[in-house]
């Protein structure tokens, strides 16, 4: 998948072009205070070419210097963007800051499309546009972000920009999972591909491809065919990954590797535990409806009595509420400890993710549900669900028809979710409920 970036300075508009050109997410109701569900990062797609965009701005808060916070930004999207766009904004001109960073974006080489942000005014070109034009970047494209103006000719200058051909490793083949490892670095990534690729039972195919962000290892356990993503691969391969950048690094890098998976393997290293950005992957990994395993590492280093997992469990259970469904598994990438039930889970996940529930059981369980515990009623009037069905999978995804969709509230909404876990066993996955309003 190609990687756009969005690099500026702060307040220049780079979230708020980053939410017009990917379409703003519905709100999510969450249950865990505290999860932070960035927008930084998500696909877009313009004139039949679906890419991703990254908005550098927003990979960490930043408690740097803004001329710091940029030159890592530009670092960051310089050595993973195939497309660069920087933003500037009109109002406050072109400042020394900006200067800077243009030099260094201008020397990587990578294409730079030059965005002009807050050119509200719809028909004239504004004379200070002709000031950006000293960047050395080329055209300055006028957008306004608010209203969207510019962006459609922005778009267009950045795809002429992509590499052609690009994609081919985008779509897996049917009948393999694909395993996205992340965690963060250190928790024991690479150790654990290393140790899986070394196991007698595994059988690791020629390595087909590698992209660009990430290493892709088939493999075939108990005769089960799997694609490993490595997150941590490309890493290993690179020099220029030190320091601070290789953790802004490992965050984008997991994001993508959670767009091209079935099932996430969320590593946490026993030794330090769960992690505000452990958080933030795992909570795009739910978004995206993908099936997650959470395999705590390094389990052979933890002094244990018979308490110590359940308590670990009982931490982990809290800094996971989001995704009650994610099963744990306590792990050694070092010794080999519970691989073959990691494996487990991650093919019944996977499973899981995929199913599909015939539209007669589902209305059956709907009648019983219903019955059991009574819809909701408001201002006199009774909520009233008709009919269920499954839409799709990859996640199980359900649609509701009711009789007023302001009746249907998340609290109901969540038991039928309960329900259909519980009828079903469906575990393991993210489960999607989308109400429908139909006249009575
Ligand atoms: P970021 O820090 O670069 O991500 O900037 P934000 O997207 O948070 O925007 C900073 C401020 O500029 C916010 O108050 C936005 O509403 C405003 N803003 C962003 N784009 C535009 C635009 O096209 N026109 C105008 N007038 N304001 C904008
Ligand atoms: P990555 O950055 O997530 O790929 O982490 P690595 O696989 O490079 O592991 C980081 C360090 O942790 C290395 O020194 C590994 O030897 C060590 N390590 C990884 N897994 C385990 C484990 O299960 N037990 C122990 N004791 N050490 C581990």
């Amino acid at each position: 998948m190609v990687l756009t970036a969005i690099v500026g300075r702060p307040n220049v508009g780079k979230s708020t072009l980053f939410n017009k050109l990917t379409g703003r997410r519905t709100a999510i109701v969450d249950d865990a205070p505290g999860i932070t569900r960035d927008r930084i990062y998500g696909k877009t797609e313009w004139l039949g070419r679906e890419f991703s965009l990254v908005d550098t701005g927003g990979i960490e808060d930043s408690k740097d210097e803004i001329l710091t916070e940029m030159r890592a930004q530009a670092q960051l999207a310089i050595d993973t963007a195939d497309v660069i766009i920087f933003v500037t904004d009109l109002r406050s001109g072109v400042t020394a800051g900006d200067s800077e960073v243009a030099a260094i974006l201008q020397k990587s080489g990578k294409p730079i499309v030059l965005c002009v942000n807050k050119c509200d005014n719809v028909g004239k070109t504004p004379p200070e546009l002709y000031e950006f034009y000293n960047l050395g970047l080329g055209e300055p494209f006028p957008v306004s972000s608010v209203h969207g103006h510019g962006t459609g000719d922005l778009l267009d200058e950045v795809i002429k920009h992509f590499p052609v051909g690009d994609g081919v490793h985008d779509v897996p083949p049917e009948d393999e999972i694909s395993v996205a490892i992340i965690g963060k670095p250190n928790a024991g990534k690479s150790s654990l591909v290393n140790k899986i690729a070394g196991e007698k039972r595994v059988i690791v195919s020629e390595i087909a491809g590698t992209t660009r962000d990430a290493i892709d290892l088939p493999v075939e356990y108990n005769g089960e065919k799997y694609v490993l993503i490595d997150t941590a691969g490309l890493r290993k391969k690179s020099k220029i990954r030190t320091g601070e950048n290789v953790e802004k690094y490992g965050a984008l890098r997991a994001y993508m590797a959670v767009d091209r998976s079935d099932v996430c393997v969320m590593m946490i290293d026993a030794t330090e535990g769960f992690t505000e950005q452990d958080s933030k992957v795992a909570g795009y990994a739910h978004d995206k409806g993908k099936a997650s395993v959470i395999a705590i590492n390094k389990w052979d280093l933890i002094e244990k009595n018979d308490k110590t997992m359940k308590e670990f469990t009982k931490t982990l259970e809290r800094d996971f509420s989001f995704m009650k469904y994610a099963p744990f598994v306590f792990i050694s990438a070092k010794t080999g400890q519970r691989i073959d039930k990691l494996f487990e889970l991650i093919k019944y996940t996977g499973e899981q993710n995929a199913r599909r529930i015939s539209t007669g059981m589902l209305n059956d369980m709907l009648a019983i549900a219903t019955a059991r515990v009574q819809p909701p009623t408001d201002k006199g009037k009774r909520l009233k669900l008709y009919y269920i069905t499954q839409a799709s999978v990859k996640p199980p995804t359900f649609v509701v028809f009711c009789n007023k969709i302001d009746l249907f509230h998340f609290s109901y909404q969540r038991y039928i979710e309960n329900q259909i876990r519980e009828t079903f066993s469906m575990d393991g996955t993210p489960i999607v409920i989308i109400p429908r309003e139909r006249g009575e």
